[in-house]
């Protein structure tokens, strides 16, 4: 059986990657960072829970990749550049095959977007997973929630409602071909977070969040930090191919209520549709318009027609479900 100390040495250090401004990583009582001149750090927690956020039977190496890939999805969604991460872990065993797998997935991902585990706490206990990441970005450029402005567009990146589908077929055996059933569960295993996009919309956006909890619950954060209201156009939804396979009510409630999606929802004046359009460009990652933020509060979604569609669900909420 490892110890503590073989496990944390044998899967969780490594050197520290030259020029990443992490001056001392783990293995010490703190990690060091560096300051950057001019920067703020931005922080952000994130927690994985058995049964809640994941099924008992769940892949680690997928868990590795999507427990680091939700925190970054949060530095995307304020534009920060990562720099490291800490991870505390509640282990039921020490299970060397599981704990292999999980650092492979988690440090595929950490190495594909430069970020540095810098330390953490590991501790026998129902398998839990939190982490801590940082990142830099300007006070002046953050991509906050309050910058929302009547008139502005707001924009979604890739697909919505993929991961939504994904857990469908999960939990009620719902069946699609092998080819879009393996995009649903790849988009919710391995989520893909938006961190370059997110830092090409720096000064180009006024707003914008990650979608965790489905585009309508996190849309609406920004409009109650902004004070603002909206409108969504339900026809331009950005919907993927395994979605587009299932009933249009399906669609349009998985595309605006789904979970763990992990899209940015962005908003921008019109004026910058060009800047947008050249950020997403140099990101690699599609965006499209879905909506226009209003000077009144209060979130419509209307068709092609500009009729109001009411919803039968609504967005998920931890606490909401016990
Ligand atoms: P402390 O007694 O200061 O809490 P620990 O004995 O818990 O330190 O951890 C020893 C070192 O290993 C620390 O630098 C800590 O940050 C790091 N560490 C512990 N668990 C993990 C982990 N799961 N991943 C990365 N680093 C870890
Ligand atoms: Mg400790």
């Amino acid at each position: 059986m490892l110890s503590e100390f073989d496990l944390i040495k044998k899967y969780f250090t490594r050197p520290t990657r030259p020029g990443s401004g992490v001056q001392l990583g783990v293995g010490d009582d703190c990690a060091l960072i560096g300051p950057v001149a001019d920067q703020s750090l931005a922080i952000s927690t994130d927690m994985l829970v058995e049964g809640r956020h994941f099924l008992p039977d769940a892949d680690p190496a997928s868990l590795g990749h999507k427990a680091l890939a939700v925190n970054l999805s949060d530095l995307a969604a304020m534009g920060a550049k990562p720099l490291g991460f800490t991870l505390a872990l509640a282990l039921p065993d020490a299970d060397e095959a599981w704990l292999d797998a999980f650092a492979r997935g988690l440090f595929a991902l950490a190495d594909a977007e430069q970020i540095e585990l810098i330390g953490g706490d590991t501790t026998r206990g129902p398998l839990n997973i939190c982490i801590t990441a940082l990142g830099t970005v300007s006070p002046l450029a953050a991509l906050r929630r309050d910058g929302a402005r009547a008139g502005d567009d707001i924009w979604v990146s890739g697909n919505l409602g993929d991961a939504r589908l994904g857990l469908e077929i999960l939990t009620n055996n719902l069946s699609l071909s092998d080819e879009l059933m393996t995009i649903a569960l790849q988009r919710l295993h391995q989520p893909s977070p938006r961190v370059a996009l997110g830092q090409a919309l720096r000064g180009i956006a006024s707003a914008a969040i990650d979608v965790s909890d489905g585009l309508i619950g996190d849309l609406g954060h920004i409009l109650q930090r902004s004070s603002v209201g909206a409108t969504i156009e339900a026809a331009c939804l950005p919907v993927g191919a395994a979605l587009r396979s299932q009933g249009e009510q399906t669609q349009l409630e998985f595309a605006l209520t789904g979970g763990d999606d992990y899209e940015l929802c962005f908003c921008a004046p019109p004026v910058q549709k060009e800047k947008v359009m050249a950020a997403a460009s140099k990101a690699g990652v599609t965006v499209t318009r879905v909506g226009k933020i209003e000077a009144t509060n209060g979130l419509h979604i209307v068709d092609a027609a500009g009729h109001k569609i009411n919803l039968r669900s609504h967005p998920f909420d931890h606490f909401a479900l016990s």
